[in-house]
């Protein structure tokens, strides 16, 4: 009676691994293709995605059959199985993985699959099947799909990444990250959330930006809080007559981490009219002097962490105080159908401030968030309102100049035409 199996199984549990690297898809997705590799394994595709707040799950197929596992990152815990078939030695991968991931305890199963004694075969040519395949596997190649998620108990936007982090520094405030996604192209991600693409940030620092700028009609002294990747300052200062831009940004980790990979849209932080600040902007408003801006934009992340405090009445009281009596406001105002309560409680907020009338909604789309659909919100200190403007040649003849590719006239105006479902949320 032959013993053969077709497979071998072994079940590992690694204990006491590093959490970091439980939580870190890319790290993961990594080590787990170079563990197939260094046993030798032909790597045909590798699938991995994270779950967010934390958890990784992903398998990598290979020639020899495959490798998979799912991470606990709050107990230290990843369950990996190792099936091959042929000569592969898994047990050098369970090494590898072993002190990839840290793990100061583990145990593991060992077990053949697929007792030939207990199975029928059924006659078809191998041969050739082999050799077909044989002849399109480039061993160099193989697919990769490994998924960053941004969402919500209830929602999620993935996008598909290369897997490689070309930055990835955990700041005292946030964990800051550079990745490339395959369809956006190289991405900032604060902690698990994407703040900016290569492919679709135009939307969002155009709309931050031009209407403003438009509706006021000569800004001279301007303020940015947060805006880390240099997006909103650089279509600020696209404006001639802008004489000062004074950027507040708490994590210089963001500067350096955009400066050195997202050079397109970190394009203006060594303009000469650009006073770059390190600093919270929240303690900075605080103590701005009375009227002194134009144009306060705060470019925030979401009320977590940081940016928290970017969404209180005392912080836009503040912004209120330290605006020209015809000053303007904008603040990234979340969505109306992401997180609702933050979208309506930010305007009744900008409401109460600067007056019912003076808050309006500005909606335009980014794909790479959540839902896609996103806000600015305003607050108008005196007659300046964004949807009374009467410069739409200009406008127009500004986004041809600077080759905009979201931002003109019609635009500007569409984007506060406000859905019932918004005028409800909004509703006092
Ligand atoms: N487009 C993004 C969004 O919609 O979420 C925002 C982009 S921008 C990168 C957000 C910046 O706000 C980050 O660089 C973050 O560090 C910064 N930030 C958060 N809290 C801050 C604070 N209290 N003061 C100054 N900057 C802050």
């Amino acid at each position: 009676m032959s013993n053969v199996a077709l497979g071998n199984h072994i079940l590992v549990e690694f204990m006491n691994c590093d959490p970091h690297i439980m939580n870190d898809v890319a790290a993961i997705e990594r080590d787990m293709v170079a563990a197939a590799q260094k046993a030798k394994a032909t790597v045909i595709n590798s699938t991995f995605h994270h779950f967010s707040p934390y958890g990784v799950s992903g398998v990598v197929v290979i020639q020899e059959s495959h490798l998979a596992i799912h991470t606990w990152p709050e107990y230290g815990y990843a369950a990996v199985d190792l099936f091959t078939c042929g000569e592969m030695d898994a047990w050098i991968s369970f090494d590898y993985l072993k002190e990839a991931f840290k793990s100061k305890s583990y145990s593991a199963i060992e077990m053949r699959r697929g007792s030939v004694n207990l199975l029928t075969r059924n006659d078809f040519d191998m041969t050739t099947m082999r050799e077909k395949a044989a002849e399109w596997r480039n061993p160099d190649f193989y697919t990769r799909n490994v998924w960053f998620t941004d969402k919500d108990e209830d929602q999620a936007l993935s996008l598909r990444f290369t897997g490689e982090v070309f930055f990835d520094v955990q700041s005292p405030y946030q964990r800051v990250r550079i990745l490339e996604s395959t369809k956006y192209g190289k991405m900032l991600a604060l902690d698990d959330m994407v703040m900016t693409t290569i492919n679709d940030e135009f939307h969002y620092h155009e709309m931050i930006s031009h209407p403003a700028m438009f509706a006021h009609g000569n800004a001279k002294n301007v303020l940015v809080i947060g805006g880390g990747d240099g997006g909103t300052v650089r279509e600020i200062l696209r404006h001639e007559g802008v004489e000062k831009v004074t950027m507040v940004e708490i994590d210089g980790e963001v500067i350096t981490a955009c400066k050195e990979h997202l050079p397109e849209i970190a394009a203006s932080f060594d303009h000469p009219k650009l006073d770059l600040k390190v600093d919270d902007g929240i303690a900075f408003i605080k103590t701005a002097a009375p009227e002194s801006y134009d144009i306060i934009i705060v470019d925030g992340s979401d009320p977590v962490g940081p940016a928290e405090g970017l969404f209180s009445v005392e912080f836009y009281t503040n912004c209120y105080n330290a605006l020209k009596k015809d000053g303007i406001l904008i603040a990234q105002g979340e969505s109306p159908k992401f997180n609702e309560k933050a979208f309506s409680e930010l305007n009744h907020t900008l409401q109460d401030i600067f007056g019912a009338d003076n808050a309006p909604v500005s909606l335009f789309y980014v794909p790479t968030y959540p839902t896609g659909m996103w806000s600015f919100q305003y607050g108008i200190k005196g007659d300046k309102h964004p949807k009374r403007v009467s410069n739409e040649t200009e406008m127009d003849a500004f986004a041809d100049k600077n080759g905009l590719r979201y931002y003109n006239s019609e635009i500007h105006k569409g984007s506060f035409a406000t859905p019932n479902f918004v005028k409800q949320l909004i509703k006092k």
